[in-house]
């Protein structure tokens, strides 16, 4: 679903992806760990194209990113994201926030976007509160109303930026369980995390990000019980 290689991407003279190879098969589900300031947002940001990259080469779903007559916009689409903050749209419902795309840039009949709404709603947990407005949810109900408007676009790709960084800890289960439930149906997943316990349990595989490179990869089991890089090895001790 996903190829990547040698992505590089600077920031004037800085580079933040320093080559970075890898493949995402359809319904897998990938977890990219790593220290701060390691490149992992500036990856996902290449993925879905907010950021344009300075070299390498990106295939996703057969689209090639840096192919001149690729559809952007067309790629954008199959690639949802969902950030650390959940950026709903403050003066819209729930509801409003999770058909507004679909109805804008897919230009799906509004009641066929109600419907498919609501299911996504109830797919989340949230049908109860369509009408109400951002500002009355708690932020593990936002970030699942943020998951359900990606899922509005009916991506093949799930990108999820530390969706559960800013949330309080007794919060954080409820957004995992929906992503656990996301990744059970068969989505394509990449998410940065740095929930180990999901990593563990929801994911093939486990990308370890350090300074601009995939350091190490491997399964949850390789990663997090056996990991083989020293930094790897740090890294993991300050999180438990
Ligand atoms: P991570 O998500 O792993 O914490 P980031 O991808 O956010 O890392 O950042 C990697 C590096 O790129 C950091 O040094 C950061 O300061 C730098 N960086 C990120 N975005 C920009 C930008 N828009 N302009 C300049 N530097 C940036
Ligand atoms: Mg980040």
């Amino acid at each position: 679903m996903i190829q990547v290689t040698d992505l590089k991407k600077n920031y004037g003279n800085l580079q933040v992806l320093k080559g970075i190879t890898t493949q995402v098969a359809e319904r897998e589900v990938v977890c990219v760990i790593g220290p701060s300031g390691s490149g992992k947002s500036t990856f996902l940001r290449c993925l879905n194209q907010l950021e344009e990259m300075s070299g390498g080469r990106i295939v996703i779903d057969g689209h090639d990113l840096s192919d001149p007559k690729v559809d952007i916009n067309k790629v954008r689409e199959e690639v949802g994201m969902v950030f650390q903050r959940f950026n709903l749209f403050p003066h819209k419902t729930v509801l409003e926030n999770v058909t507004l795309a679909p109805i804008k840039v897919k230009k799906m009949p509004v009641e066929e976007a109600r419907e498919q709404g609501m299911a996504l709603l109830k797919k989340v947990g949230l049908e109860d509160k369509a009408d109400v407005y951002p500002e009355r949810l708690s932020g593990g109900q936002m970030q699942r109303v943020a998951i359900a408007r990606a899922l509005a676009m009916n991506p093949k790709v799930m990108l999820f930026d530390e969706p559960t960084s800013a949330l309080d800890p007794e919060l954080v289960g409820e957004v995992l369980a929906v992503m656990k439930n996301l990744a059970s149906e068969g989505m394509t997943m990449i998410v940065v995390t740095h929930e180990m316990g999901f990593a563990r349990e929801v994911s093939d595989r486990v990308i370890f990000m350090d300074q601009g490179v995939i350091m190490e990869e491997g399964t949850p089991a390789e990663i997090l019980t056996d990991p083989k890089n020293e930094r790897l090895r740090s890294f993991l001790r300050k999180t438990s």
